[in-house]
């Protein structure tokens, strides 16, 4: 399917990247007015949390402005990002606002874009036939979702109520665990993040298969999220067997769709049983593993290297002592970046390999594992003997 660049103006993908434009210039704003605001600090001496608002500000402008879609490319995308950051770093040496320039926030901007990339380009489309097929439902349930201005205020509802609840439980966990001392921020600020992000991952996810459930019945356009036109409407709703659509899946051509001129294939919301859950987490066993043991042998190799080379080498001992120096939220922004980006691989390792298992779905049934090769080996949709479950065959 190939995509068509700008969707058609008032459709849903249009709406829905209308409001993700819109929704970055507020978060630049508030981040430029945060950032230049004069004389302004947060955290304390003892605890500070400066350079996780740097990581923070600049990964979620990044996010979103991927999706803005202003640059196509992703590289152009980030040397923007790391320019705004030099940009807004540069700002803060005029002297009445009171801030100064420095080239470590500049740094922890970068490492913010850094883990924003490695997670946008983790979570790009995977695999060629049933995968893509359902990546694409899922992409354009999203712009349905995104479409509402009212998801996006529930969006930012959620982030601040997972902030508000996550926050507590960091403090928490560092009074009982870590002991840092007494100004807790760093804590209260990481697990404030994840609460951010756990809550708007959940409403995501919710919001998205809501859509998913609906747009299976109205059956929108896959490029540009129009429903089907009048007559594509009485077509599906004459089909009321299985039977009836595999043979509009295998009789007729394509029609184009009304708004965009994509081709509208009967496949595109035809049924897909689910893939098993534990089909799923055999398929993330390995990549998980995988990405734990880097984890362990990084931190190994860094911590034996720096023991044993300290005292013969002048080179490592002076990068020891730099590291030492540095502040404590810089050292915890180190070890949150090397986790984030590995795990930002095993999820993509994992997205690759569930979406390797899913476009076999024409081969054998994604639920039971029943062997489809015999059944109707010509159509390109059908339901499975065994399980009732839907497959598709994309060519
Ligand atoms: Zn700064
Ligand atoms: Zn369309
Ligand atoms: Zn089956």
């Amino acid at each position: 399917m190939t995509e068509r660049f700008p969707p058609p103006i008032g459709s849903p993908a249009a709406l829905a990247l209308r409001n993700t434009r819109i929704v970055w210039l507020i978060l630049l704003l508030c981040v430029l007015v945060t950032t230049l605001w004069p004389r302004l600090a947060i955290g304390s001496g003892e605890s500070p949390i400066d350079k996780f608002l740097h990581a923070a500000a600049f990964g979620a402008l990044t996010g979103l402005f991927l999706n803005t879609r202003w640059l196509r490319s992703l590289w152009w995308s980030l040397v923007a990002m790391a320019a705004l950051g030099a940009v807004d770093e540069t700002l803060q040496m005029i002297p009445q606002l009171g801030r100064s320039a420095d080239l470590d926030d500049w740094v922890a901007d970068v490492i913010g874009i850094a883990i924003a990339a490695a997670f946008w380009m983790a979570s790009r489309p995977v695999g060629i036939g049933a995968a893509r097929l359902i990546g694409q439902r899922r992409s354009i349930a999203a712009d349905l979702l995104l479409a509402r201005p009212t998801a996006w205020l529930h969006f930012a509802t959620v982030a601040a109520l997972g902030f508000a609840a996550g926050a507590p439980l960091g403090v928490l966990l560092d009074s009982w665990f870590i002991r840092k001392g007494p100004q807790p921020w760093q804590y209260g600020f990481i697990g404030g993040l994840l609460g951010m992000a756990l809550g708007v991952h959940a409403l995501w996810e919710a919001g998205v298969r809501a859509h998913l459930r609906r747009a299976t019945h109205q059956q929108p356009c896959l490029a540009c999220g129009t429903c089907a036109s009048a007559t594509n409407a009485t077509a599906n709703d004459s089909s009321t067997t299985a039977a009836a659509t595999i043979s509009i899946a295998t009789t007729t051509s394509p029609t184009p769709c009304g708004c965009c001129g994509n081709p509208r294939r009967a496949i595109d919301w035809a049924p897909v049983a689910p893939l098993l859950g534990s089909d799923e987490l055999a398929a993330c066993l390995v990549p998980i593993l995988l990405s734990i043991i880097a984890l362990v042998t990084f931190s190994v190799a860094f911590i034996a290297i720096v023991t044993a080379l300290r005292l013969r080498s002048d080179f490592i001992l002076r990068a020891d002592t730099w590291y030492q120096m540095l502040p404590a939220d810089s050292r915890i922004l180190g070890d949150i970046a090397v986790v984030a980006l590995i795990g930002a691989c095993g999820l993509w390792a994992c997205r690759r390999r569930i979406a390797a298992r899913m476009d076999r779905c024409g081969a054998s049934c994604l639920t039971c594992g029943f062997d489809l090769r015999a059944t109707a080996p010509e159509a390109s949709a059908g339901t499975c003997h065994e399980c009732g479950g839907g497959f598709v065959r994309v060519s």
